[in-house]
């Protein structure tokens, strides 16, 4: 018979996925906005869930370079999907975010911003290489030194739901990165889907007050090693690799070798590959002034830098050519964010192989350039 104790803090419990409904219900009672995959215009999306109902059930994803299909197989699953282009940053830090408005008085200029948005996010089904990009920008927009209010508003009251994945998608490749695909920690709650249950990780003292009162199982021995062996057999079917022992130095001392040119080549400059990226974190300012001259806003918003204007500076554009910078962005995603970070910009996601027109991989690229060096 399920029980209605209150989960103790590490343990591993079991609910039917029905409750599931239960949680989402709590958290909206507490405040919070529930996000999840759903399917929307026949690709997947992270959106506002009301409940269960609203996941990608019985879907899974194909996804290889410059390829990603939604693929309906009817299984009773929830959880079976790799996610698509978009990623927790939009919720974080989204693509366009008001700094300031200025109203013209007269002669003088009244600021007259909006009050800071700080919503109450539950990210449902946050999976291993997300939850390691959403550390890497925790560490960027909230340093000791310097703390983004936007970022930070947004972030510390975010409940993670986290889903270890149990199917990875061809472009997966968090085994080299040491990210995925299964879940170690900076969760509230880490889900695991078998067939007729979720097996449910207890992260947090928020998750345990949630859950009080909400029918569960503990986990039996039988269960934990059902879990273990899915997420072995999660490991084993990563094929694709980054070999990341001779990084950074193999893209630093090689910054001259003809190799880049070649990939200029191909790369159209499109920027997807930084857009998708839930690492990529640039951004410029815009004004954007009323046509009346009597409002103007000042706007963030992302920026990359694969767009020429990026490397514009007094004198001329420091990276003209396609190829400079796509060696711009490698570099420093493989190179020297371990110097300015302490650890590479990549999670192993795959995001930017999947969503490049021109079907350009990191993985491909990084064996081809330590091939062309060791030739
Ligand atoms: S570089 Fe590519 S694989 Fe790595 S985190 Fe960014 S999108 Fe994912
Ligand atoms: S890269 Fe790993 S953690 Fe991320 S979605 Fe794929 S299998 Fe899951
Ligand atoms: S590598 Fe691919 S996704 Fe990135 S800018 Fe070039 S063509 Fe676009």
């Amino acid at each position: 018979m399920p029980n209605e104790r209150i989960p103790d803090m590490g343990s591993t419990i079991t609910i039917e996925k029905p409750v599931f409904n239960l949680l989402l219900s709590r958290l909206k009672e507490e405040g919070y906005l529930p996000i999840g995959p759903r399917v929307k215009n026949e690709t997947l999306v992270y959106e506002e869930i009301e409940s269960i109902d609203d996941l990608p059930q019985g879907y899974s994803t194909e996804q290889k370079p410059g390829n990603f299909r939604l693929v309906h197989e009817k299984h009773s699953r929830f959880f079976d999907i790799i996610p698509g282009a978009q990623s927790w940053k939009q919720f974080l830090f989204p693509s366009q975010t008001e700094l300031f408005a200025m109203q013209k008085n007269g002669k003088s200029w009244e600021i007259s911003s909006q009050p800071m948005e700080t919503p109450k996010y539950a990210f449902i089904g946050v999976r291993a290489c997300e939850l390691a990009a959403i550390q890497i920008q925790d560490g960027i927009f909230m340093r000791e030194d310097f703390t983004d209010p936007h970022y930070r508003a947004r972030r510390i009251h975010a409940f993670v739901i986290s889903v270890n994945c149990t199917q990875p998608a061809g472009t997966c490749f968090c085994t080299s990165m040491g990210t995925g695909p299964r879940v170690k920690e900076e969760f509230d709650v880490n889900l695991t889907e078998l067939d007729d249950v979720f097996v449910l990780t207890i992260g947090s003292e928020v998750a345990r007050r949630l859950l009080a009162g909400i029918p569960f199982d503990d986990a039996s021995g039988y269960i934990l090693s059902n879990v273990e062996r899915k997420l072995e057999h999660a490991e084993h079917q990563m094929t694709r690799k980054l070999e990341s022992s001779d990084l950074p130095n193999l893209i630093i001392d090689h910054l001259d070798h003809p190799y880049w040119l070649e990939i200029g080549k191909r790369c159209l400059s499109c920027t997807n590959c930084t857009q998708v990226c839930p690492t990529c974190f640039c951004w410029d300012t815009q004004d954007e002034m009323s046509l009346d001259g009597k409002t103007t806003r000042r706007n963030r918003l992302w920026d990359s830098c694969f767009n020429p204007g990026y490397s514009h500076q007094a004198g001329g554009n420091t990276r003209p050519t396609i190829y400079s910078r796509y060696r711009q962005w490698l570099s420093h995603k493989l190179g020297t964010w371990k110097q300015q970070f302490g650890t590479l910009g990549c999670v192993g996601c795959g995001r930017c192989i999947t969503w490049c027109p021109a079907e350009i991989d990191i993985t491909e690229e990084i064996a081809a350039l330590r091939n062309e060096v060791n030739r």
